[in-house]
């Protein structure tokens, strides 16, 4: 039996560094972490023994001074760094360089066209409204983005008006390019000459996963894919494994593995070359996968009494 972990799987670059800054950072006293540090309870788990205590927007609001506070990838809107500075908290700040700079990007749109006339200008997210990601680039608009997820409420935009689309930095490359083919379709139903301005913000980072996992797991008998059960990222990579390979199983953490224990060793007892391959989401840490494969590789048969 073969076992391979995916070289590709588990944090993407953003994630890893704001999990490096908080431990750094624990080693130098009490720290706090506005929300979880990744959609994933286990590794979640391993920080706050540590020390890390996670913490939400009440908690910071009643902080006292000099507390320090990490913010995660995802970022927040300029009102964290406010109440922050308000409250004299010291913020450790990990977001992600690459949503950084597309706040920074839909910042400068907005202070560019905010007073424009006579038609005022429309910034549109595509993301998942409530997600923390989301919630920081809106902040940069004062909130005044619209948030659209799905084509069938594009009927929020006025297509008289300007358009300025942007995307949250892990939506997928199909559905936003779904979403621009279908809003030029209206803007010309409308008879309109608005020209919408286009900003592809997708990290590839992890776009360019979903076709590295399904060859991952195309190249194997047997796939285990890891992921936090909370995780959205966890779920959408998991059915595009399971598209590629029928015989994938999800589970939250080593364990889990014996709810897969029948299948796994019926496979290996009519294939004893079985591969196995280990993969994850980008908030699935490589600890956990490694604890998969010893799962995996220490499973007994199953006996009688089973
Ligand atoms: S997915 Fe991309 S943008 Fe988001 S945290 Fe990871 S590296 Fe940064």
């Amino acid at each position: 039996m073969l076992i391979t972990i995916d070289t590709h799987s588990g944090f993407c670059f953003g994630v890893t560094r704001a999990i490096e800054a908080a431990e750094n950072e624990l080693q130098k006293g009490t720290l706090c972490c506005l929300g979880d540090i990744v959609h994933n309870g286990q590794e979640v788990k391993r920080l706050e023994l540590l020390g890390l205590q996670t913490i939400d927007y009440d908690d910071l609001r009643t902080l006292p001074a000099h507390s320090r506070v990490l913010l995660r990838a995802h970022g927040e809107p300029p009102s964290t760094y406010w109440i922050a500075q308000q409250r004299g908290i010291e913020i450790i700040d990990a977001t992600c360089p690459v949503v950084k700079k597309l706040q920074d990007r839909i910042r400068a749109c907005y202070e560019e066209h905010r007073n424009d006339e006579p038609l005022p200008p429309q910034i549109i997210i595509y993301g998942q409204p409530g997600h923390a990601e989301v919630i920081g680039l809106q902040g940069q608009t004062n909130n005044t983005a619209i948030v659209i997820e799905s084509i069938d409420q594009l009927d929020r935009i006025d297509f008289t008006r300007p358009v300025y689309l942007f995307s949250q930095t892990t939506k997928s490359v199909e559905g936003f390019h779904a979403l621009v083919d279908a809003i030029k379709s209206l803007i010309s139903n409308h008879k309109s000459q608005i020209v919408p301005e286009v900003h592809d913000t997708i990290c590839r980072s992890v776009a360019n996963r979903v076709a590295q996992l399904q060859d991952f797991a195309r190249a194997n008998d047997l796939v285990i894919f890891v992921g936090g059960a909370k995780s959205s990222n966890a779920r959408v990579l998991y059915n595009h494994c399971k598209e590629a390979n029928g015989n994938t199983f999800f589970v939250s953490n080593a364990d889990d593995v014996e709810n897969f224990k029948f299948e796994i060793i019926n496979h290996k007892s009519t294939n004893p070359d079985l591969k196995i391959g280990i993969c994850g989401a980008t908030s699935t840490p490589l600890w956990l996968m490694k604890q998969v494969r010893d799962k995996l590789t220490n499973l007994q048969p199953i006996t009688s009494d089973h």
